[in-house]
């Protein structure tokens, strides 16, 4: 079955993300296990953990439809020495927490070469970042999410997907989020059931649906190849409804969380009806 969500707030506590996903009817949910955009955060207290566990229980959330997503500011790709470390011990950070929560994954970009390497050597030190990471933490497959290639940032080609999980020893814990909006900029079209079927073939046979820990539902503001990435509201923008739809009816994509990123939080929660109606498409 479908796991339609949503990316939910976690202010006030990580414990309040299975309320708010709760709230919209969601069947899966995304958060942060802190601020976004800063890199320090206090340590989870044990009842900020027994709070978040207990609220997951009582509303059906089990970890593998819950799928977290790390810091904006980590760049395991970074060129420069300083700002590698600081990343790669932020991502530590992030992993032990998810680990302290019971959960199975976390989401993350994949990098940015900042024009100083080349994208090969970029791709060789994300999957570097990623070795150290799994050696030093248990228990959470990391996830990486296609990106729209803005700026310098890899993970634009499902070959670049590819080449990490490739270079990634323990391949039992690496996955992969497909992003629609994100696909779309960067170049693969889904608007009718013959490109929706290309790209996806082409996701198979380059990375593989095995592969496949979660998806982000996304609207594109911009047009397709754009390297952009802005999100907008299902339908409101250039991908329309039509991808949604082939979504929603591909037995490829099944019991993982599918997480809208959308603009306007107050219409998640027709949203995820709206995507409920298409399940017999
Ligand atoms: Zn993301
Ligand atoms: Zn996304």
């Amino acid at each position: 079955m479908k796991r339609v969500g949503a990316h939910v707030s976690s202010s006030g506590g990580v414990e309040n993300s299975p309320l708010n996903a709760e709230k919209i009817h969601a069947k899966a949910f995304a958060f942060f296990t802190k601020n976004q955009k800063q890199w320090n955060a206090k340590p989870l207290s044990s009842k900020n953990i027994d709070d978040f566990l207990r609220n997951c229980e009582d509303n059906g959330f089990i970890p593998d439809y819950i799928l977290p997503h790390d810091s904006y500011l980590i760049n395991l790709g970074n060129p420069e020495k300083d700002g590698l470390i600081r990343s790669r011990d932020a991502f530590i950070d992030e992993i032990n927490r998810c680990s302290q929560l019971g959960l199975k994954y976390l989401n993350f970009h994949p990098g940015n070469h900042k024009k100083m390497i080349s994208e090969d050597e970029c791709l060789d030190l994300i999957s570097e970042s990623l070795n150290l990471a799994l050696d030093v933490t248990k228990g959470v497959t990391l996830v990486i999410e296609n990106t729209a290639g803005q700026g310098t940032s890899l993970g634009y080609r499902f070959e670049h997907l590819a080449h990490i999980i490739n270079k990634t020893e323990d391949k039992s814990r690496i996955g992969v989020c497909i992003d629609t909006c994100h696909t779309f900029a960067s170049g693969y079209d889904l608007r009718t059931f013959e490109t929706y079927s290309e790209t996806m073939n082409k996701f198979e046979r380059i990375v593989g649906f095995k592969y496949l820990k979660g998806m982000h539902l996304n609207d594109s503001k911009v047009k397709l190849g754009s390297h952009v990435d802005r999100h907008h509201s299902l339908g409101q923008g250039e991908l329309g409804l039509d991808p949604f739809k082939f979504i929603m009816s591909d037995p490829r994509i099944d019991e993982i969380p599918m997480i809208l990123e959308t603009i306007d939080s107050s219409i998640w929660e027709k949203e995820i009806e709206l995507l409920y109606s298409y399940k017999e498409v």
